[in-house]
């Protein structure tokens, strides 16, 4: 078993944002087409096929505002996807092809130290980062864009979703 936890886009979020068809900032998602396998879907982590229908919409991956607490445009499924796990315990193979990057955060959302995936292999950036004690979760983000994935935290740190 990994030491890392990854959380998706958590149900509430994306069944809400469905319902309401408002994103927390008050926008109308966009309704758009995947072109390409490039992105990911934040509610279930699994890569769009090209024609599968998506909603763009304004989220902020943090619990707080402050300085680093930044909003961005996120992409889910119009369908509604599940997760493999609403938690997963190990990074999934599918994205090893995609330029990702990590991204470490302090309990105050204070930005510690960011560095791209290389060769897919994440689990040593993700291992490096949490052998740091500065570091208390990463985000997994598009490392062209920047724009966030996920949500990873040390394996004993289990918290209710
Ligand atoms: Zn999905």
């Amino acid at each position: 078993m990994s030491g890392f936890l990854i959380y998706p886009l958590p149900n509430e979020i994306s069944a809400g944002l469905k319902r309401t068809m408002r994103d927390q900032f008050g926008n109308e998602p966009k309704l758009e087409q995947a072109q390409s396998r490039r992105s990911i879907c934040r509610r279930c982590l699994r890569r769009f096929n090209p024609g599968e229908r998506r909603l763009l919409f304004k989220y902020r991956p943090f619990q707080r505002e402050g300085v680093f607490a930044e909003a961005g445009p996120i992409y889910i499924h119009e369908s509604d996807c599940r997760p493999a796990a609403e938690i997963l315990t190990g990074y999934p193979s599918e994205f090893r092809e995609l330029p990702l990057l990590l991204r470490a955060y302090t309990q105050d959302d204070g930005q510690v130290d960011s560095k791209l995936i290389k060769d897919g292999d994440a689990e040593t950036v993700i291992d490096a980062f949490f052998a740091n004690p500065e570091v208390d979760y990463i985000h997994l983000r598009d490392g062209e864009s920047g724009c966030y994935y996920a949500r990873i935290e040390r394996a004993d740190e289990i918290r209710s979703v």
